[in-house]
């Protein structure tokens, strides 16, 4: 039993989750393989934030069920939000499954899945106190490190179902993570992104987020540092001027607004308003010039009204953000949100969230469309996916760049001047000799 099929499933943190499970793995001398077919144990690593995160899951489960018919002793377990959501009731309703192991459990995750080759078992205890600081996740040969720097939320937004799943707030001591950092970059990274489900709210007894970017910022041979997702209520002025101040910082910001009207705020218990949001959004602007922002927004929360909904078009126009997640409202069991009506049905949160996607589409094509004839910054990521003559890479902010391939190495940053710009990519060239040099105008 020493070969693992791992599929990973979800957030950024989930990514980051199952390196670490994969370092523990290996450890224990247990080795990953490709395809399932080759496994002796298939592992997902699943999220529960919507319903539809948690239906691909029983779908994807459904065909192990016929490859473990052929090969009876294959171990099938599920980890990580969805088996914290459904515990061993997961065990219950898949015949499939022999492993049930949720956030806090992957220290113990190889004696777990031999154990499972004998007879069904979940882990699903909460523990404030894990951390994994001490563990070093097994990471993948990119660019870019994830580093967890905090994990669970102690937010409770009425929607989320992320502090039932993942538990409370903690965060790693700030030398383990710079630990991490001088390691990863060691290994050949170049950019790390902080996680935490509210990472400015990052604490570890001495030190805070603003502390952790300046430490950061000093480790030698790094060159781009950025995190996600901050909560705009834990935005402060330390951060901000951390981030002013710090050359390695990223001039972009994921900052999730969720909606644009405060009635609907108060209801998602989101603790600020429409106003709060724009005056971090100013201080933001006025402290980081040309700062990008992104940001997460749900349509169709119960009691969402058009008028409601309409404040938040405006706010999105008014923000101008250079994108978006936008998610139809998902009602989730546990969460406080769970027994409310649903006032918003699905063909109306269908148009809600069209009506998003068109207006993101257009002010993302406007801010792409700005940086045609500037310079921009690339941190050269490898070959381009579509045309294998292009090299890709994103700019300081965020924005995918390609262009042709000028012999580049992953790993380089490379100026490129951006000639044409579609919504979601910038299209740029690096020979710009022959282009009028007075046009050179460096934005990011
Ligand atoms: N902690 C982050 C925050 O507060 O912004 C992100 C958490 S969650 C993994 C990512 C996004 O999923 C949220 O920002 C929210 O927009 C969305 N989301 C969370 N719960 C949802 C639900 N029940 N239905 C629809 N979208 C949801
Ligand atoms: Fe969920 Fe809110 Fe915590 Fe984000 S801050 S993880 S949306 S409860």
């Amino acid at each position: 039993m020493k070969r693992v099929f791992l599929e990973t499933y979800g957030c950024q943190m989930n990514v980051a989750d199952s390196e670490l499970m994969i370092g523990v793995l290996e450890r224990a001398g247990f080795s990953l393989v490709e395809k399932p077919d080759d496994a002796d144990a298939i592992l997902l690593n699943t999220c529960a934030i919507r319903e539809h995160a948690e239906q691909r899951v029983l779908g994807r489960l459904g065909e192990f069920a016929r490859l473990k018919n052929r090969r009876p002793g294959l171990v099938v377990g599920v980890a990580g939000c969805m088996a914290q959501h459904l515990r061993a009731r997961l065990l219950d309703r898949s015949t499939v499954l022999d492993l049930v192991v949720g956030p806090d459990g992957y220290r113990a995750l190889p004696d777990l899945l031999r154990r499972a080759a004998d007879e069904p078992v979940a882990h699903v205890r909460l523990d404030r106190d894990e951390t994994y600081g001490d563990l070093e996740p097994r990471r993948g040969s990119g660019v870019r490190a994830w580093v967890t720097v905090q994990r669970g939320c102690d937010k409770f937004c009425t929607y989320c179902v992320v502090p039932y799943t993942r538990g409370r707030e903690r965060s790693l001591p700030l030398p383990d993570l710079i630990g991490q950092v001088e390691r990863a970059v060691a290994a050949g990274h170049r950019e790390v992104v902080f996680l935490g489900q509210t990472v400015n709210a990052y604490h570890d007894g001495r030190h805070d987020f603003a502390d952790l970017l300046r430490a950061a910022d000093r480790v030698a041979g790094l060159a781009r540092i950025r995190y996600t997702s901050p909560h705009p209520s834990d935005m402060s002025a330390r951060v901000i001027a951390a981030m002013a101040e710090c050359p390695k910082v990223m001039p972009q910001v994921h900052l999730p607004l969720q909606s644009g009207s405060d009635r609907i705020l108060e209801a998602m218990r989101r603790t600020y308003t429409r106003a709060d949001y724009l005056d971090v959004v100013e201080r933001l602007r006025a402290a980081i010039p040309g700062l990008a922002l992104s940001t997460d927004i749900i349509v169709g929360f119960p009691g969402e009204t058009a008028d409601d909904f309409e404040h938040t078009a405006a706010t999105m126009r008014e923000v101008g953000f250079d994108s978006a997640f936008l998610f139809k409202y998902s009602a989730r069991p546990d969460t406080r949100a769970w027994s409310w009506p649903e006032t918003v049905d699905e063909a109306e949160k269908g148009r809600r969230l069209t009506a998003l996607i068109d207006l993101q589409q257009r002010l993302s094509a406007a801010s792409n469309d700005a940086t045609v004839g500037h310079d921009v910054e690339v941190l050269v990521e490898g070959r381009a996916r579509r045309n294998l003559d292009q090299l890709h890479g994103k700019s300081a902010h965020f924005k995918t760049v390609v262009f042709e391939d000028d012999g580049s190495a992953t790993g380089e940053l490379r100026r490129v001047r951006i000639v044409a710009a579609t919504p979601l990519t910038l299209i740029g060239t690096t020979r710009v000799r022959a282009m009028a040099s007075e046009s050179l105008v460096s934005i990011s």
